[in-house]
């Protein structure tokens, strides 16, 4: 167990994430190694008490901890498989973006080269690294975050998911899809109150309001999913697809882009065709959990 707050670590990878972890981690009064491809990235950090490292394997002999923070899981191969890097006993918290079955190959290829690795997603921006609004969730074995996580602590909110080292990418893509979709349905309406004049600073905070609402919604409509019954206990599917048809026919007669609301109808009259017209919205979860070309 390393539960030290002045615990040795190591950031390969500063780009404008890497820096912020590496800043983080300084500023928490870790000793700090840094290693990047372009080596003047880091005159900052070593300004401010970062070691150089000259390379990846001097770089992680120096720590129990070494996070890596590059652009994507080829760059994470392409460094961690160059001769000179010994991996056996390292423990390896990988923060680059990827999808769930690189999390998961990379996590195996790892254990097999003797490392210990935590799968992990960012799910901020590099201005908040090192503040509690910086969220950063991992995956793996529960040991091992339990083992570090006071020191991954100087970067924000550490959350741990489960064992399955593809949660941290999964939970990622799905934080994404809230955030688009949240933005797509703010757009929508923004579009469609401009045609009468009003601006979407007077729209914004009724938007808002509506979002939150809606939000409230979701643990009870999760039981519902979970249960797998969809009893119609406050609207029908049918109902909300009338008024779906509703917001494309006002759509197009403004002249604003229907596509979106043209999209989750075709969902739903999938489901009433499907016959389950009479259930609540959430038995779309089956529209949802296959492919549209099935
Ligand atoms: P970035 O500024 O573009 O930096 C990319 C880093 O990867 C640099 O250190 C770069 O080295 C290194 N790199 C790329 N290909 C490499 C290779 N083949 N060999 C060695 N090093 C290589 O990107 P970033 O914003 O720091 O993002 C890093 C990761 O954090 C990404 O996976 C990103 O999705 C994730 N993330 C970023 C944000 C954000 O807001 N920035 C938020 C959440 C998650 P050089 O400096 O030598 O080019």
């Amino acid at each position: 167990m390393n539960n030290e707050t002045t615990a040795p670590v190591v950031v390969i990878g500063l780009g404008l994430m890497g820096r912020a972890v590496a800043g983080a981690f300084l500023k928490a009064g870790h000793p700090t190694t840094v290693w990047n491809r372009t080596p003047s990235k880091a005159d900052q950090l070593v300004a401010a008490g970062a070691r150089l490292a000259p390379t990846v394997g001097d770089a992680l002999e120096a720590g129990s901890l070494t996070i890596v923070c590059v652009t994507d899981y080829r760059a994470v191969h392409g460094l961690l498989d160059a001769s000179g890097v010994e991996l056996d006993g390292a423990v390896l918290i990988n923060l680059t973006s990827g999808d769930s079955a690189q999390a998961r190959e990379t996590a195996q290829w790892s254990e097999r080269r003797g490392a210990r690795y935590l799968d992990g997603a960012i799910m901020a921006v590099p201005p908040v690294i090192g503040t509690a609004e910086a969220l950063i969730l991992h995956s793996g074995p529960e040991s091992d975050f339990e083992a570090h996580k006071s020191t991954l602590g100087a970067l924000g909110t550490v959350t741990y998911l489960g064992a399955d080292h593809g949660l941290a990418a999964l939970y990622d893509v799905a934080g994404l899809a809230m955030m688009w979709s949240v933005l797509n349905a703010w757009l929508q309406g923004t579009a469609l109150l401009r045609t009468a004049g009003v601006d979407a600073a007077t729209y914004a905070p009724f938007a808002q309001q509506i979002a939150a609402e809606v939000a409230r919604w979701l643990p009870g409509y999760a039981e519902q999913i979970d249960s797998g019954s969809f009893p119609a206990e406050v609207s029908a599917l049918e109902t909300d697809a009338r008024a779906m048809a509703h917001l494309i026919e006002e759509s197009e007669a403004v002249g604003v882009n229907a596509e979106l609301p043209k999209l989750f109808k075709a969902m739903a009259d999938r489901s009433i065709a499907a016959g389950h017209g009479g259930e609540q919205y959430p038995v779309l979860i089956e529209e949802f959990a296959r492919p549209a070309d099935d």
